[in-house]
């Protein structure tokens, strides 16, 4: 059934038609635009998109497949919004008519339903993805997945199973809220107050680089408050259709971190760190948490952010790597964050930064693009790391897991041989000199 926005449903959810018009048409966004690139169609443009959006706010045209399709192609990369010289926060608008096509066209849809199970139930809740997880490493440590592999017994239920179990981040041997103090203290004199936000999938698959950011952060004279109440930051839950459950976390994030703690809330994750500045936003009709929430989000700075801005307490030492630094999309495009890591990296004796072609375009993890699209995401994944190879580095750089995942996916699969690592362990090794080491483990 054709739903319209007749209702006025859509259009409040929107932001609110100041933003929706905006857009100029003047077309600036669309060679920024990778699924522009790649199909080349005016609807799978941003403006295009922006254009749907209208029509189908001011019930000019009904939702349809075509519409509910074009809103989920869309990355979310959010490099329109850069490129975009009217200043339309494009992604607020993909992401409110996400939430309409799940709440009416698709509302039925058993898609829909799994992802929302998935969402809510597994990654938003701490000790169901901690159980998930250990399920999982066991699996991916057991000889049961090497069989699987070798007679692809994935691939009889799926062709996609098969590469998304592939795609999976390798959970680590521990998780970080377990081994993470309430405070943490430098050993010289405390200069700043931070917090820090472990995340959801970083707490379970990339415990290590928790430890090394809480390392990086003492080094830098840092004391660091993690409370353990903290909760997924709901970022993917906001970018696939589910505001409201996203505003829930947002609340218990705001309850669990006592403000009068910390003058800094650190993120070593783009996405959680883009969406935490982003709660005054998403919590501003709220009577409850609307000024906590402005406060809490100018507090909420990326860990490259921060570092970049401050000196540290401990001498850097030299790290022999040649290295090429991706961006996230939701560091580049959404906080602007650009030569910050860049000039961290640059300040590591020994290393060579080079650079790449499309560092700053999306590498088709997107959030859980990669496992809801995988031939799109498949399609930007080889570019990227077609691209990397071309300089030839032996480490590539990010500072995000989604990212991470991907890339080191990417580049396996492709038979690059190539390391992958988060910016702030790279960091890490350089401040406490062991980079040989974590650089050994992690190969
Ligand atoms: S968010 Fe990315 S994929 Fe979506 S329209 Fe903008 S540039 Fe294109
Ligand atoms: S660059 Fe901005 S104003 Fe121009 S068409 Fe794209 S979204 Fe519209």
């Amino acid at each position: 059934m054709p739903y319209s926005a007749s209702t006025n449903i859509f259009s409040d959810i929107l932001p609110s038609d100041d933003v929706l018009s905006q857009c100029i048409h003047c077309g600036m966004c669309l060679s920024a635009c990778p699924t522009y690139e790649l199909t080349k169609l005016e609807r799978s443009s941003p403006r295009g998109r922006i254009k749907m959006i209208r029509s189908v706010a001011n019930a000019e045209i009904p939702v349809s497949n075509i519409f509910a399709e074009e809103m989920n192609f869309c990355l979310d990369c959010q490099a329109c919004e850069t490129a975009c010289p009217a200043g339309v926060r494009y992604g607020k608008l993909v992401e409110a008519a996400r939430v309409f096509v799940d709440e009416t066209f698709r509302k039925n849809s058993l898609k829909v339903r799994i992802k929302r199970f998935l969402l809510r139930r597994i990654l938003a809740d701490k000790n169901n993805l901690k159980l998930v997880s250990r399920v999982l490493r066991i699996y991916q440590r057991s000889f049961i997945k090497n069989i699987f592999e070798i007679f692809g017994v994935l691939r009889i239920f799926s062709r996609h199973l098969s590469e998304i179990s592939k795609l999976a981040p390798k959970i680590s041997g521990f998780f970080s809220d377990e081994k993470i103090s309430l405070f943490s203290f430098p050993d010289a004199e405390v200069k700043y107050k931070t917090a820090f936000h472990f995340g959801c999938v970083m707490n379970v698959a990339f415990a290590e680089v928790n430890l090394d950011t809480i390392e990086v952060l003492k080094a830098y004279a840092c004391e660091v408050y993690t409370p353990s109440e903290q909760v997924c930051c709901g970022s993917l839950h906001a970018h696939n259709g589910d505001i409201d459950f996203a505003k829930k976390l947002a609340g218990k994030n705001i309850d669990a971190f006592k403000q009068e703690k910390f003058e800094y809330l650190i993120s070593n994750s783009a996405g959680c760190g883009a969406f935490m500045k982003d709660y005054g936003y998403l919590l501003k009709d709220d009577a409850e948490y609307s000024e906590r929430a402005e406060m809490f989000s100018a507090k909420v700075k990326d860990v490259t952010e921060f570092l970049y801005a401050k000196n540290p307490a401990r001498k850097l030492m030299p790290v022999s790597v040649t290295a090429v630094y991706q961006d996230a999309c939701h560091l580049v495009h959404s906080q602007k964050i650009k030569n910050e890591p860049r000039e961290l990296l640059k300040s590591i004796p020994g290393l060579i930064l080079k650079e790449t072609e499309g560092a700053d375009v999306c590498c088709g993890s997107a959030g859980i693009y990669n496992v809801s699209r995988i031939e799109d995401s498949l399609h930007f994944l080889k570019r990227k790391v077609e691209n990397i190879n071309k300089v030839k580095p032996s480490l590539v750089i990010i500072s995000n897991p989604g990212c991470l995942s991907q890339i080191a996916f990417g580049t396996e699969k492709l038979d690059h041989k190539v390391e992958v690592m988060h910016l702030v362990s790279v960091l890490r090794g350089s401040l406490y000199n062991d980079f040989s080491q974590k650089w050994k483990s992690s190969i």
